[in-house]
């Protein structure tokens, strides 16, 4: 442990000296010497002593009281003095410096040595606690919770920075005022039998006491739920000395505490309500459901009964048609028969006349026959392996002699591989192309043309008739394909249609997986395009077999 180093304030040079001696020889270390009063505030601070040893009577402008005040002050010294005068005021006055000892002159080695020892203990011990206190301080005013001490008659002593802000009391204007001053709780259940504050009275405090539920009321006024403890201080004999408060703010817990209350109180109400609704929700459900297989069961009798109708309709109809043809046949062949035998003249053209109504007739029954046929099943199509390019190109030659008589051209062209198949009825699909080259004829005007030609689309052949004739109506268009439609009336009545082609055109393309299409400009030109599905290299092997 390094020596204890002395510093030694003494105008006398040879009691100065001898001291010095015996310091050392008691183990001591010189940390410096001084004469004056101004010398020794000159030199203490660079010297570091830990304890100076100072002579009162000095001579110059300060004595060792002064000089000692201004190190106390600028340095944290412990000082002892030295003097042969013990007079009152001296002494009062040296008191005030706060001295660790006071020794008189002459004195023995014994007396300074624990003289010495007293002062540097009590100088270690006062660090020490100047130490915790900073500590203590330090805690207290970092601390979320405001603590408050007040003394035995319960004024207030200390107030920490958290408890000025909880309070709004600032401390300095606190302290010394009554505890219940400073701090004004009521119970923040209402009943309250204390409604200016609770009486924090001192005399009442065995212990420690939690109080969980209060609403501070700061100095100007605001409100806050806070939960407080207070707890006695006791001193080294159990005397009570005073008591502590602490207090928090718990503001936001308790109003989470509440909500979660209130939500709990709800819970079960909530529970009932949705119950409820979700019952009223399935039955509703149930209603829908039962009502929805009502319906269907409905939707279900009304079309079998509008099938079973169709059917009959059907049966009707085919049967009519072949009772309505054996006539007509006699009619057609007997008037040809006439118009041969008669030659020119006026039965001639009677006779045509009766020949033409009669062939109309018979495509009208025809026609007829062939629709109910198809809506009730019973046309049988005979599917065989077809080349489409075939099939069209003689519908084609077929209609030649139709389209120059109409001053129309006609244009095939087909530039696909001939290889490619469609699985067909070959006399029904001539039907359709027919019917729409003839349209297309019919429809034309004079030095028109009407173009066929085909392409692949995916699996499908397309084939496109378009002609360069009056075209269709856009609202037209979409009722083309139903049955007696005939948008051109005029027209329709000289060219002698039925408003069935197209129908029975729809029906076969679309009992052979196909589909058909009409777009127009009207005035200008009609296209109706046919897709077929085209037959696969394995569709074709699994037919063939
Ligand atoms: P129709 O035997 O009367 O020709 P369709 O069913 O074949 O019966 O045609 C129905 C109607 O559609 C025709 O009467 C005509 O008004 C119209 N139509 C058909 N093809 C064409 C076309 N290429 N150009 C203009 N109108 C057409």
């Amino acid at each position: 442990m390094p020596a204890t180093r002395i510093f030694i304030v003494e105008d006398e040079r040879i009691i100065s000296r001898d001291l010095q001696n015996v310091l050392e020889s008691m183990g001591y270390e010189i940390a410096g010497a001084a004469t004056s009063g101004e010398e020794a505030v000159g030199a203490i601070p660079g010297a570091h002593p830990d304890i100076v040893l100072m002579d009162i009577m000095l001579k110059g402008g300060m004595d060792g009281i002064d000089a000692a005040e201004k190190v106390r002050a600028d340095f944290d010294v412990p000082v002892i003095y030295l003097t042969a005068y013990a007079d009152d005021t001296t002494i009062q006055r040296a008191k005030i410096t706060g001295p660790y000892g006071y020794l008189l002159k002459p004195f023995d080695e014994r007396d300074l040595s624990i003289a010495l020892e007293m002062a540097l203990y009590r100088h270690r011990m006062e660090n020490r606690v100047r130490e915790s206190e900073r500590w203590l301080s330090a805690t207290l005013g970092n601390i979320e919770e405001g603590v408050a001490a007040f003394d035995t008659e319960g004024l207030l002593v200390f107030l920490n920075p958290h408890g000025e802000h909880l309070t709004g009391w600032p401390a300095a204007e606190a302290g010394g005022r009554p505890i219940e001053e400073v701090f004004v709780v009521v119970p923040a259940s209402g009943d309250t039998g204390s409604a200016n504050g609770v009486k924090l009275s001192f005399a009442g405090m065995t212990g420690s006491s939690l109080n969980d539920d209060y609403i501070l009321v700061a100095r100007h006024g605001g409100e806050k739920r806070v939960e407080f403890s207070t707890s006695i201080i006791r001193d080294r004999k159990e005397a009570v000395s005073g008591g502590v408060l602490s207090f928090r703010d718990v503001s936001e817990r308790k109003k989470a505490e509440e909500e979660l209350r209130r939500h709990r109180d709800h819970l079960e109400e909530i529970v009932a309500e949705r119950t409820a609704e979700i019952s009223a929700a399935n039955e509703k459900l149930r209603n829908e459901i039962a009502e929805r297989k009502k319906a269907e069961k409905d939707l279900k009798k009304a079309m079998e009964l509008a099938e079973s109708a169709s059917r009959a309709k059907s049966e009707f109809l085919a049967n009519m048609s072949h009772e309505l043809r054996t006539p007509l046949n006699s009619i057609i062949g007997f008037s040809k028969l006439m118009k041969m035998q008669v030659g020119e003249g006026d039965f001639a053209g009677y006779l045509e006349n009766i020949l033409s109504s009669g062939l109309h007739l018979l495509k009208i029954i025809n026609d007829i026959l062939d629709v109910s046929k198809i809506e009730s099943g019973k046309l049988d199509f005979e599917r065989t392996l077809q080349r489409p390019g075939d099939i069209i190109g003689a519908c084609v030659a077929m209609m030649t002699v139709q389209a120059a008589e109409r001053g129309v051209v006609l244009q095939y062209r087909w530039d696909l591989p001939d290889e490619l198949t469609v699985h067909g009825d070959a006399k029904r699909l001539q039907q359709v192309f027919i019917n729409l080259i003839s349209n297309a004829i019919k429809f034309n005007r004079s030095g028109g043309t009407v173009i066929i030609e085909s392409r692949i689309d995916g699996p499908m052949l397309v084939v496109d008739v378009t002609d360069t004739g009056i075209g269709i109506r856009k609202e037209h268009l979409f009722f083309i394909f139903e049955k007696f439609s005939q948008v051109n009336s005029k027209l329709d009545r000289d060219t002698q249609g039925t408003g069935l082609g197209l129908t029975i055109s729809r029906m076969i393309v679309e009992a052979h997986g196909g589909r058909i299409g009409v777009r127009s400009v009207p005035g200008e030109s009609s296209t109706f395009t046919v897709s077929l599905p085209l037959c696969t290299e394995k569709a074709r092997g699994d037919r063939e077999e």
